[in-house]
């Protein structure tokens, strides 16, 4: 059977490599033949343009899935080119927001949109938009856990100080399972000064919860999107390719010891 974890790719600050981390994990995972879908709940659609399908071109998207009801097997895109399965997002979804508002028990309904179609794969990840809107929210409602991707800047520790005040509001108030998977260091660089002390800092606060795994900068990463694939399918050398691997390794070996520690 299927592991079926909801993992939330969220950080409210813009440009962070949330979209990044999204795609090319899914595609390692993919690799790595687990049976993966990504949720695209950013109307910027960049998930699904880095996954080679065409936002503009899309049938159906998260809109239908949050507002209109449809069943989540008739959303899903089933050939992309990262080899997972994909609900696509484009502007529509902006309205999605919006329409949201009408109903009832408006937090959670990607979580029962998922509901028949999660142990179906072993992993869901979904991009959240760049805001702790009400789209977040829904991701946040129906994910088990969140991967925070984080810049070591300066302010980027204040940020992460609000995102798990929002995470500590929705445990307390409609996801009470709700954890922080890990937080990933992205567009490393370590000969810069200032990453080093921010990132000393996040392992004092957050200790194990930062991955060991650190994502570097790496061009091959920003170039893969314009060409629609994960980076893995258009340099399988480069170094921001293999890092996402060794963070796909990481999560599973956390997972393994996690189910040895709990036998
Ligand atoms: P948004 O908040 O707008 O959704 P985001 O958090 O999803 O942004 P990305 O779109 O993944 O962030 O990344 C922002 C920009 O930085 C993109 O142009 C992306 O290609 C580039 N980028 C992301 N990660 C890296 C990296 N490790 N090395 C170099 N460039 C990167
Ligand atoms: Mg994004």
């Amino acid at each position: 059977m299927f592991v079926g974890k909801i993992i939330a790719i969220a950080n409210q600050k813009g440009g962070v490599g949330k979209t990044t981390t999204c795609v090319n994990l899914a595609a390692s995972m993919a690799a790595t033949r687990r049976k993966v879908l990504v949720i695209d709940l950013d109307p910027q659609g960049n998930a699904t343009m880095a996954s080679g399908i065409d936002k503009y071109d899309v049938e159906r998207t998260a809109y239908e899935l949050l507002v209109d009801e449809i069943p989540a097997k008739d959303v899903i895109i089933t050939e992309t080119a990262g080899g997972y399965h994909l609900v696509a997002a484009n502007q529509d979804v902006t309205a999605a927001e919006i329409r949201l508002l009408e109903f009832f028990a408006r937090e959670i309904r990607l979580r029962n949109a998922l509901a028949a179609i999660r142990d179906q794969y072993d992993y869901i990840f979904i991009d959240c938009p760049p805001s702790l809107n009400l789209l977040t929210v829904n991701a946040m409602s129906a994910a088990d856990s969140v991967i925070v991707p984080m810049q070591c800047e300066y302010f980027a520790l204040e940020g992460l100080t609000a995102l798990v005040d929002t995470i500590s509001k929705l445990v307390a108030v409609v996801n009470p399972d709700l954890k922080i998977e890990g937080i990933l260091r992205t567009m490393f660089d370590h000969r810069n000064r200032l990453s080093n002390d921010v990132s000393d800092q996040l392992k004092q606060h957050f200790g194990d919860k930062v991955y060991r795994t650190v994502i570097p900068r790496n061009v091959r990463l920003a170039e893969a999107p314009s060409f629609g694939t994960p980076a893995m399918y258009y340099d399988k050398s480069s170094v921001g390719a293999k890092a996402y691997l060794a963070l796909a390794g990481e999560i599973l070996r956390r997972e393994e010891q996690a189910a040895h520690a709990s036998v």
